[in-house]
């Protein structure tokens, strides 16, 4: 068992994800406040997880031409399912969750 540094809840080792640098290979936030970090972090830089996907792209896109091939949309909507995955999925909302 281990705690999680944000929820403060002790769970399963198996709920942390891994992470090398840590002296026990376990992440110190479990996996549903990761889940929400990354999330929250996303909502509030769409602008930069945009930008992150156009980087990964074998081909650099200018951003009119990103706009012009539906890409932001696409990355939207990407958004959009992993909230309702999220919202529809049985884990509860980490405790401070605002929204
Ligand atoms: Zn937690």
């Amino acid at each position: 068992m281990k705690r999680c540094r944000r929820c403060g809840e002790e769970k399963a080792a198996a709920a942390f994800p891994a992470n090398r640098r840590m002296r026990d290979g376990l992440g110190s936030w479990c996996r549903v406040c990761a889940a929400w970090a990354v999330r929250r972090w996303r909502d509030r830089n769409p602008e930069k997880v945009a930008a992150y996907n156009l980087s990964r792209r074998a081909v650099p896109v200018f951003w009119s031409e990103a706009d012009r091939l539906g890409l932001l949309e696409q990355a939207q909507r990407a958004r959009e399912r992993s909230e309702r995955f999220e919202r529809e999925g049985d884990r509860p909302a980490p405790p401070g969750a605002d929204r």
